[in-house]
């Protein structure tokens, strides 16, 4: 059969390459897709943009595509799935109703309120309605969020009451476009940051591998918020214990409350969530698609079929299904552009890709560009190099030797991705 990725990033690139490797499979089309697809056996780039959706399913109709994957949350957001439904044409990934989940913050924690999640407490506002004294009137820090969707930039925490008046002001004003229409101002939460993805259909439900990622863009998680610059599997912050808790409390009510909305989820679930110090998993935010970074190296240590996976939640059949999983550690380190995340660079070419080919672990692409037989970068992250190891440690030396390997004018790196895992590996700890 033939599978149709769509988006381009780091996590198309690792989608991609994953479904490449199952035997069922004849042709990958990745669209847009990057370099790195471009040059993977059985797979090519296809030249439409990811949230064009008519013309995605015309393509997947004149190539027979029989499992569509969709990978950034825009498409998602926007219907992609009900339009490749309607057509017969199977699609995995949650409905546009669903998919809310992620697109308005807003609905989301008015769900989470009424099936009695745990999250932090807050009002909405519009430019209509917005209470300047109701906000003065809290706690501080303050959290200030946009409704709609912001590619991960439309969360301020603010340490004062004046500046969470003017970032809401500011969003209601248009600074987000439509995004900031409607703001959520939340109680800030104190904890330990934990992601969590499951595959679910309806009340069908497989976690996958747990994992965890670095958001800031310097050593010891200081500096500005990125969209990750690196990942780690699994997150031995995630005890036996949590993994129970988070299911019974977050993942559970939330697939059925779904259901009683007449909204079921189909497809990649991901709860951003804050642990706190009693072990309440209170969700800071729901994704309606897998992370990036963190697919790099889940997907690193998925040894069964993703293409058996994503059908069997497709055709809702998930009970009768078991990933297995490489009990290495993964742990994927992101290249990132000089002056990510703000201004970067494009059109530097990337030297050593060859080289860090022949080592061991996979280098997934994410902003990178084929000119002529160059490969230059073409966006803020531009790689992410995963290593295989028994222990973190070990896969975080696999990684750091290929990043060792590659080179461009201003690339910026972390040094320290997977070092809290790390000391949790010193003798005598079980992970
Ligand atoms: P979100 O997109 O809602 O996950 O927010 C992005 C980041 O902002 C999260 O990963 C957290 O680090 C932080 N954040 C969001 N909401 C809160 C909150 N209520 N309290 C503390 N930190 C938060």
């Amino acid at each position: 059969m033939n599978i149709l990725i769509v988006g381009g990033g780091g996590r198309e690139h690792a989608l991609a390459w994953k479904c490449a490797q199952s035997p069922r499979v004849d042709h990958v089309f990745v669209a847009p897709g990057n370099a790195g697809t471009a040059l993977e056996p059985n797979i090519s780039n296809v030249d439409i943009p990811a949230d064009d959706s008519g013309a995605l399913l015309e393509f997947a109709e004149n190539e027979d595509i029989g499992l569509t994957i969709v990978g950034p949350e825009g498409p998602l957001v926007a219907g992609i799935v009900d339009r490749f439904t309607a057509a017969s044409r199977p699609c995995f990934g949650p409905t546009r109703a669903a998919a809310r989940l992620e697109g308005s913050k807003a609905f989301t924690k008015e769900f989470l309120k009424r099936y009695r999640i745990p999250t932090a407490s807050y009002a909405t506002f519009t430019a209509a309605d917005f209470d300047a004294d109701y906000v003065r009137a809290q706690r501080l820090p303050l959290v200030v969020k946009a409704d709609g969707l912001a590619a991960g930039k439309g969360v301020v925490i603010c340490e004062s009451h004046e500046s969470a008046i003017a970032t809401a002001t500011a969003m209601l004003g248009g600074s987000f476009g439509a995004a900031g229409n409607t703001v959520v101002v939340e109680e800030f939460l104190r904890g330990e940051e934990v992601s969590f993805i499951v595959v679910a259909h309806d009340q069908q439900v497989i976690p996958l591998a747990t994992s965890q990622d670095h958001k800031r863009r310097d050593d010891g998680d200081r500096g500005p918020n990125t969209g990750g610059m690196g990942a780690y599997s699994p997150a031995p912050v995630v005890t036996p214990a949590l993994h129970e808790r988070i299911m019974r409390e977050v993942i559970e009510p939330t697939l059925r409350g779904l259901r009683s909305d007449g909204n079921p989820y189909t497809g990649f679930l991901y709860a951003g969530l804050m642990i706190a110090a009693d072990g309440t998993p209170n969700v800071l935010e729901f994704n309606c698609r897998l992370g990036d970074p963190e697919t790099q190296p889940i997907l690193m240590r998925l040894k069964s079929d993703l293409v058996d996976l994503c059908e069997a939640a497709v055709d809702g059949a998930l009970d009768r299904t078991q990933p297995v999983w490489d009990s290495r550690a993964a742990l994927g380190v992101v290249m990132a552009a000089g002056g990510y995340p703000d201004g970067f660079r494009k059109g530097d070419t990337i030297d050593g890709l060859e080289a860090a080919a022949r080592l061991p672990g996979k280098v997934f692409h994410a902003g990178t560009r084929l000119e002529a037989s160059r490969v230059v970068t073409a966006g803020g992250r531009v790689l992410c190099a995963v290593g295989l190891g028994d222990t973190v440690g070990a896969a975080q030396r696999q990684a750091y030797a290929m990043v060792d390997a590659i080179h461009w004018d201003l690339v910026q790196y972390r040094r320290d991705i997977g070092y809290r895992a790390i000391a949790r590996e010193s003798p005598g700890r079980t992970t």
